[in-house]
């Protein structure tokens, strides 16, 4: 466990004094509002560790990579062909040249090609120096030891220059940069076994409500079974990111509280869902504003609208609300950024977000800002439209299931009419 203050920005202002001195009703936020509050307490962990290249696979770059040599290393082929001089056949048709030997993939020919010459090469074969385009063999007739070229020879052709992929000494990769299977790839392709990351984020979570019921124990009546403890998990799980799963803690003054004290010794980030709407907020707002520093708004915004955001000790702690689309929504909206960024993750991976023709007409009261779920798929004229789930209540996880977008519509936006067009979201982006 790490000391609070080496965590997280040590150097960040007070949330209590910020959320005082903006201009803003905390019970109508705007969603762009609260997201850019978030951002200015966020930075990423000082942490860094150097790891093996397939373990770093998922981590961020804490370093910049610099290429210690071309890459490719030499001129080399590719085509299985010839390789000659371009001014020996330029533009010309039959011209026939001796063939003097071979290069094969990744080796060098040692001898000399003269005038009237050229060389056999398979893809990868160095070029030797003069030679200058590579012929396919199927462009060409192979005689005894000799081989006729066909018109149309371009100059360059079919040549892999050294360093066209990589410069040596040019940056490759940069600090910030989310390993990829490619990174990791092209880490390889130069040799490097070994980088610098930035340690992984711990995210610490729980659930709160007594009518919840984990997974193994029976329903009552008016229960229901804790599904956030997984969605939540797979959120974070999908990021990267060291899980400490609490499971469900009882709507119980004392309990929480030790709870909450509990996760934000062990983690960087404490979420929890539920217990942050209008009838709970109450007792768990005097809670937290004890053990930290804790804002509580309404956004303006569906579903979704209850969130708290703060810091207990030295973990961010982001309260979401307990219905299960409601805690999808606001993670993606309000908490991913904010933990790619704690992440070290450099630029922020930007959410494709585009335009499509809505078919059918959708309600929706000017003044916040709405995220239903949607079904994008191509339409006739090659172009995109989307339809909703169906019902859109913040209880119906089944419409996230259906989905593959949001259909977001901005906090003036009024009513929709078939045809119009909205902008869209696509879930595939969020995860
Ligand atoms: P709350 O925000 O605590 O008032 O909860 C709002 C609604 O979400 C209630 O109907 C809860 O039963 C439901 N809910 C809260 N937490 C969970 C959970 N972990 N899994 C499933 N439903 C939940
Ligand atoms: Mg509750």
């Amino acid at each position: 466990m790490n000391s609070p203050d080496t965590r997280i920005d040590p150097t960040a202002e007070s949330i209590r004094a910020a959320s005082c001195a903006d201009d803003y009703d905390p019970n109508s936020m705007p969603v762009d509002k609260a997201r850019a509050f978030i951002d200015r307490f966020v930075a990423p962990v000082a942490e860094t560790q150097r790891l093996p290249l397939r373990a770093a696979l998922g981590h961020v770059l804490a370093e910049d990579i610099v290429s210690p040599f071309d890459v490719p290393l030499a001129d080399n082929s590719a085509m299985d062909g010839y390789a000659l001089r371009h001014a020996e056949v330029d533009g010309r048709d039959g011209v026939t040249l001796k063939v003097v030997g071979t290069a094969f993939a990744g080796r060098t020919y040692a001898g000399a090609i003269g005038p009237g010459e050229c060389l056999r090469i398979m893809t990868g074969g160095v070029v030797p120096a003069g030679l200058d385009c590579v012929v396919p063999q199927e462009h060409t007739r192979p005689g005894d030891g000799v081989v006729t070229f066909g018109a149309g020879i371009r100059h360059a052709q079919n040549v892999r220059y050294a360093g066209e992929d990589m410069r040596r000494d040019a940056v490759v990769l940069r600090r910030g940069q989310w390993l990829r299977p490619a990174e990791t790839g092209l880490l390889a392709s130069l040799g490097i076994g070994e980088v610098t990351v930035f340690r992984r984020l711990r995210v610490a979570f729980f659930s709160t409500g007594d009518e919840l019921v984990s997974i193994g124990g029976t329903l009552g009546e008016g229960q229901v079974y804790d599904s956030n403890r997984y969605t939540i998990h797979g959120m974070l799980t999908r990021m990267g990111i060291d899980l400490i799963d609490m499971g469900v803690v009882r709507d119980d003054p004392a309990t929480l509280e030790a709870q909450f004290a509990q996760a934000a010794r062990a983690a960087d980030v404490v979420i929890t869902s539920g217990g942050v709407s209008v009838g709970e907020a109450d007792f768990i707002k005097q809670m937290l504003e004890r053990l930290g520093e804790v804002v509580f708004w309404k956004i303006a915004m569906k579903p979704g609208r209850p969130l708290a955001y703060g810091k207990i000790g030295g973990a961010h702690f982001f309260g979401l609300p307990g219905n299960p689309v409601s805690v999808m929504v606001t993670f993606y909206q309000f908490v991913r950024e904010p933990l790619w960024k704690m992440m070290g993750r450099d630029p922020l991976p930007l959410l494709p977000v585009f335009k499509a023709t809505c078919t059918t007409a959708l309600k929706k009261a000017p003044g916040r800002t709405e995220f239903q779920r949607g079904v994008l798929s191509a339409s006739a004229d090659g172009g995109w439209q989307v339809r909703p789930t169906g019902e859109q209540g913040s209880g119906i996880l089944s419409s996230m299931v259906q989905a593959n977008c949001f259909i977001v519509m901005p906090e003036a936006q009024g009513n929709v009419a078939p045809g119009a067009l909205v902008e869209v979201q696509m879930l595939e982006g969020l995860i």
